[in-house]
């Protein structure tokens, strides 16, 4: 099979390598749709800046997977072959007390903790080894696309609208309307969110957001932009914000275009943020949330509620390649024009 590595100067690699064979507990998976993500091109494309679990160690890319069992390797307990999984994209050590709760992410073990796509091969090639462990299965009513963007973006969008809560009751502030916000977007007009208004400085983005509808107000990023929220919020800004950014200065309108007891939450990685503690949240009651990934639990509920909500994330990929064309997946991800970008495989290709 042909796999993508990413050698960290802004080109990719393929290489032809074996089929491998699952071992206990493993499944072999056809891949059908691989994302790509922002860490990817943050952390690895460009170059390879990442340090312990965003260390880039050489593998095949790709930690957005979704496919098809095709065989499994002896002791699986709940998947078979013909099942659709997506794949969780960390695999840790199943016992330490971060794996228990589910938050695999987070796992303590240096020696058995491997990201997909990171530490051990992801789903930028033919068929993907992964661990039955790791799998979450995928509804029929969910394309593998949908089911690629719940293993990395809208389950991490989710698990941070968790921690803040979003009802009917509030508006909310969006800053950076790349993947991750425009998922903000369309999770919170779900959860019920009345009033939504993201905030971006690429042209496309901020098209896609009112072309999807996911943004009832779009702000082009500037220095006016804490006033423009109150001014559409009766003066007294948003009750929840989610930053997808990891910009300096939308960090900082985040926090200040919140009104008082309001919560935000920071996705976005990376950067930095300059704020005032007194004015800026202690003195407004305020509660600013940090939130990484999420919990298998968790991305099996979102999965539920997708179907439930008849929510199809595969509508924020706006372009699909073959894996043949992988290098342009990347250099197009990477030029920010764009929505979700995915590599697909056989059926999924096709779909729009
Ligand atoms: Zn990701
Ligand atoms: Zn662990």
């Amino acid at each position: 099979m042909i796999g993508a590595y990413l050698p960290g100067n802004s080109t990719v690699e393929l290489k032809e390598v074996a089929v491998p064979e699952p071992g206990h507990g493993e499944v072999l998976l056809r891949m059908k749709a691989s994302t790509i993500c922002g860490s990817d091109i943050r952390c690895i494309y460009h170059e390879h800046l990442g340090k312990g679990p965003e260390g880039y160690q050489g593998v095949v890319a790709g930690h957005e997977p979704c496919g098809q069992i095709v065989r499994t390797g002896s002791g699986c307990r709940r998947f078979g072959a013909g099942d659709r999984v997506i794949v969780y994209h960390i695999s840790g050590c199943g016992v330490c007390n971060d794996c228990r709760r589910g938050y695999v992410i987070s796992c303590t073990s240096e020696r058995y903790r491997r990201a997909y796509g990171w530490q051990r091969d992801g789903g930028m090639a033919g068929y993907l080894l992964a661990e039955e462990k790791d799998l979450i299965h995928l509804p029929g009513e969910l394309s593998y696309a949908d089911g690629a963007q719940v293993a990395c973006g809208f389950g991490t969008v989710y698990e941070g609208l968790q921690k803040i809560g979003i009802s009917g009751n509030d508006a909310v502030l969006i800053t950076g309307l790349g993947p991750v916000g425009l998922a903000a977007g369309a999770l919170c007009r779900k959860l019920g969110a009345s009033l939504i208004i993201g905030i971006d400085v690429v042209e496309d983005r901020m098209k896609l957001a009112r072309d999807l509808g996911l943004c009832d107000e779009v702000l082009r990023s500037g220095p006016d932009n804490v006033a423009e929220v109150r001014k559409l919020t009766g003066g007294n800004g948003v009750e929840r914000a989610v930053d997808c950014s990891a910009n300096e200065g939308a960090r900082a309108t985040a926090i200040r275009a919140t009104r008082k007891w309001g919560r935000i939450v920071f996705l976005g990685e990376g950067g930095r943020v300059e704020f005032n503690p007194s004015p800026d949240i202690i003195h407004d009651q305020k509660t600013i949330y940090g939130s990484w990934v999420t919990s298998t639990w968790l991305m099996e509920e979102l999965v539920e509620r997708l179907v439930r909500w008849n929510l199809h994330p595969a509508g924020l990929v706006t372009h699909r390649f073959a894996l043949e064309k992988v290098a342009d997946a990347y250099s197009l991800m990477a030029s920010g024009k764009c929505g979700k970008v995915a590599v697909c495989f056989d059926e999924e290709l096709t779909l729009a």
